[in-house]
């Protein structure tokens, strides 16, 4: 069966959109017909409509997947081969990188040059760095008494459950589709209900790179629903979830009746500390890019801004003129645009509620805090960059995550003060410092609690090392070599050479 439908952005661009679910390399509707919208947030024009798991489809799923574990085309399939494959999927993502770019721009709302240039190459190299390690994942021998040894396999996890967040959709599922398939698992992959249309365009790709049927199925559907139904399945051994806090609670409380393998990516806070010996310039810029990247939509958004007494005053003008010559908001198809409109309505109104918050709270309303209505047809999503000065760590907006263009800035005197004030989180995601003072950047890198510090830079990410958090931002490590840990399992086989005891 055929379930697609012929897309046009705005930009004129076309593409044939699949609406059905994945399971078994063939296209199915859902089994009671739902389907959610897709809305793109610059107009809140519905772009198309596509089906929603249910219960039942998520379990057909897992069955598939289970049956493709257990399959001689893909279990008895060399690394060598496994990465081939996904060095063909890794191409496939590259020749078709304009069309994925555009979809993801409609579907999310970040700029056409940011989906292509960042997320697309991201997806592509993510997926062929891990076709690298494909026939690269392997054990050890352990030496014991002259009799006995031991080796070690490092075997795949099983069927492995991949719940996905709206903010970066295709490069969040190829973080957890490229160690999950260089380990030899198989895949129930639920998109973000609001953004699910590039990964579904993705599917036929995985299929035309050749991965049997059964490895890789994609759900779309509700968090509640199919969500739930994958992180309390009795038969998936692992949980991998990027995404609120809130709800990464949940789900570990779901996958604990099979005592399912999580990893967890969840919210953050991060702070951004700027010494009094920092480059200025430097400073503003990362901090500026730290914040309002992506409409301030990552979870390592440098969102809470400690800046040491004796330069407040300046770094807070220069923070405000970068935005007014950088943060450019307006149509994500403009190649001049940097900020597009936030994901959703919901997303939006809950960043104009924290405005009235930190208002009330008495911090300063120093720029931004309005809806940006000079837009297209002025109905989408869109918020001025926000700067809320004078913040103390007792506040709201100092101590929760908004999610948005919204940056928090705070004072301190000291280096002391200044760690106390990053580690005051209940987070502990990404961290950034700004000195030129060699000795205290490592000593403050080492005692800052976040599993990411970025020296004189902010949120710079790359597929080749660890992203996690510590805290409530996080179990476990995506990315890198540790990504591997997380999808396979290490089996130990102990030989005795001895015949009698
Ligand atoms: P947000 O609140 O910003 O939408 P979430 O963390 O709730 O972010 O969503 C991230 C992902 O988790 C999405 O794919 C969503 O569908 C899924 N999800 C939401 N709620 C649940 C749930 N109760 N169980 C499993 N998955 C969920």
């Amino acid at each position: 069966m055929s379930l697609n439908v012929q897309c046009v952005a705005p930009n004129g661009r076309k593409w044939t959109q699949p609406t059905g679910l994945f399971i078994n390399n063939q296209w199915v509707k859902s089994s009671d017909g739902a389907k959610i919208a897709s809305i793109n947030p610059a107009t809140a024009k519905e772009i198309t409509s596509v089906y929603a798991g249910t219960e039942k489809d998520v379990d057909t799923a897992v069955k598939a997947a289970r049956a493709a574990l257990n399959d001689p085309s893909w279990r008895d399939l060399s690394g060598l081969d496994r990465g081939k494959m996904m060095n063909r999927l890794a191409q496939l993502i590259d020749d078709n990188k304009e069309t994925l770019a555009v979809i993801e721009t409609c579907d999310n709302g970040k700029p056409y040059l940011v989906s292509l240039n960042d997320d697309m190459t991201e997806t592509a190299e993510t997926i062929r760095y891990y076709s690298g390690f494909a026939d690269k994942i392997f054990g050890q021998v352990i030496d014991t008494t002259t009799d006995k040894f031991a080796y070690t396999m490092r075997q795949p996890v099983g069927v492995c459950g991949q719940i996905i967040p709206w903010n970066f959709p295709l490069s969040m599922a190829a973080w957890k589709l490229g160690p999950a398939l260089a380990c030899g698992n198989a895949v129930v992959l639920k998109p973000a209900e609001q953004t699910p249309l590039s990964i579904l365009f993705l599917a036929n790709l995985i299929k035309e790179a050749g991965f049997p049927p059964g490895v890789v199925n994609i759900v779309n559907g509700h968090g509640a629903v199919a969500g739930a139904a994958l992180a309390s399945h009795m038969d998936v051994d692992k949980i991998a979830f990027t995404g609120s806090t809130a709800t990464a609670k949940q789900i570990m409380k779901m996958a604990s009746v099979n005592l399912k393998n999580i990893t967890l990516e969840t919210g953050g806070k991060s702070p951004l500390i700027v010494f009094d010996d920092a480059d200025l310039e430097q400073a503003v810029e990362w901090a500026h890019i730290g914040i309002m990247y992506n409409q301030g939509q990552i979870c390592t958004a440098t969102s809470r801004i400690l800046v040491h007494d004796k330069i407040y005053d300046r770094f807070v003008e220069a923070f405000k003129a970068q935005i007014k010559n950088v943060s450019k908001v307006g149509d994500p198809f403009d190649e001049e645009t940097f900020q597009g409109p936030q994901v959703t309505q919901a997303q939006y109104e809950r960043i104009l509620s924290y405005v009235d918050v930190g208002t009330s709270e008495k911090a300063t309303l120093t720029c931004g805090g309005k809806p940006f209505k000079g837009v297209g047809n002025g109905k989408g999503f869109f918020i001025e960059p926000t700067v809320f000065t004078d913040v103390s760590p007792k506040m709201r907006i100092y101590q929760e995550e908004v999610f948005g263009p919204f940056a928090v800035i705070a004072r301190f005197k000291t280096e002391e003060e200044a760690v106390q004030m990053a580690n005051d989180s209940e987070y502990g995601l990404g961290s950034a410092l700004f000195t030129t003072n060699l000795t205290r950047a490592h000593r403050v890198a080492k005692r800052i609690e976040a599993g990411m510090v970025w020296i004189n830079s902010s949120n710079d990410s790359d597929w080749r090392i660890p992203f996690g958090g510590v805290k409530q931002s996080g179990i476990g490590r995506e990315l890198g070599e540790a990504g591997l840990d997380a999808y396979s399992s290490v089996k130990a086989v102990h030989v005795n050479m001895k015949s009698k005891l």
